[in-house]
């Protein structure tokens, strides 16, 4: 890592360090989770302009001190700041629900950009007139997770390779579709489902994110997509008392 670079980041949260000066965790689109002080950033005006809050997209001036302990914010200029999801306290606390699942994911630096873009972007969604699918929050963290390297096998039953057929199962310990002739004993899905399923691996905006879906195929979503990600995902503890 060099010893300065500027880019622009996403600010997840911020703490008061003394009377001045701050705290900031952000999510970088080249290096992934990091954390850094910004002396004066309470008072600064000139530095860090009104850009210093939660899920504000900022553009940063970083380096590390002297002794390569910690990371410095020189300065920071706002980028892009939500504000319309920020007065919508529903909608705030889907914004903070997904970015906490981005910070608490073991993200490595080569994908870093895909989570970076996808947070923004559902951001973005959050913020506009749009009304985003009651399953947003839930399926957008499949989204994330099938993005990175964890999409369960959808194509094709998973056991005898033959077509998934009408009514499949889904294996949540396994990861993938079972054929009828296979999925003894497994909980069925319907076609809806699974092509929801299969839908989630596109970049947002997607139709996903935003279609109305009958509460049976909703039922079925949820169970497999919140089973699937408890079973295979590895969240890293974050401190919930800071910011
Ligand atoms: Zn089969």
């Amino acid at each position: 890592m060099t010893s300065s670079w500027s880019e622009t980041v996403l600010v997840l949260r911020v703490g008061v360090v003394r009377e001045a000066d701050c705290w900031v965790r952000f999510f970088s689109p080249s290096h992934g989770l990091m954390s850094a002080f910004a002396f004066g950033g309470r008072r600064s005006r000139r530095r860090f302009g009104g850009c210093l809050d939660p899920l504000d997209q900022v553009h940063f001036a970083v380096a590390w001190d002297r002794r390569r302990r910690y990371l410095v914010l020189q300065e920071g200029s706002l980028v892009e700041r939500f504000g319309r999801l920020k007065t919508d306290l529903h909608r705030l606390g889907q914004a903070c629900n997904l970015v906490r699942f981005g910070e608490r994911l073991v993200v490595a630096p080569e994908n870093a950009p895909f989570v970076y873009g996808a947070l923004v972007e559902a951001l973005r969604l959050l913020d506009s007139p749009v009304t985003p699918s009651r399953l947003f929050p839930v399926l957008f963290r499949a989204h994330l997770v099938f993005g990175l390297g964890f999409a369960p096998r959808l194509d094709r039953c998973g056991r005898c390779g033959g077509p998934p057929g009408l009514y499949p199962a889904f294996s949540v310990a396994q990861g993938m579709v079972l054929c009828p002739r296979c999925a003894e004993g497994q909980r069925r899905i319907c076609a809806q489902t699974l092509a929801v399923l299969r839908s989630l691996s596109e970049p947002l905006p997607a139709p996903w994110a935003t279609q109305a879906l009958a509460p049976a195929v909703r039922e079925e979503l949820w169970y497999v997509v919140d089973h699937f990600l408890r079973w295979h995902v590895e969240l890293r503890a974050t401190e919930t008392r800071q910011g």
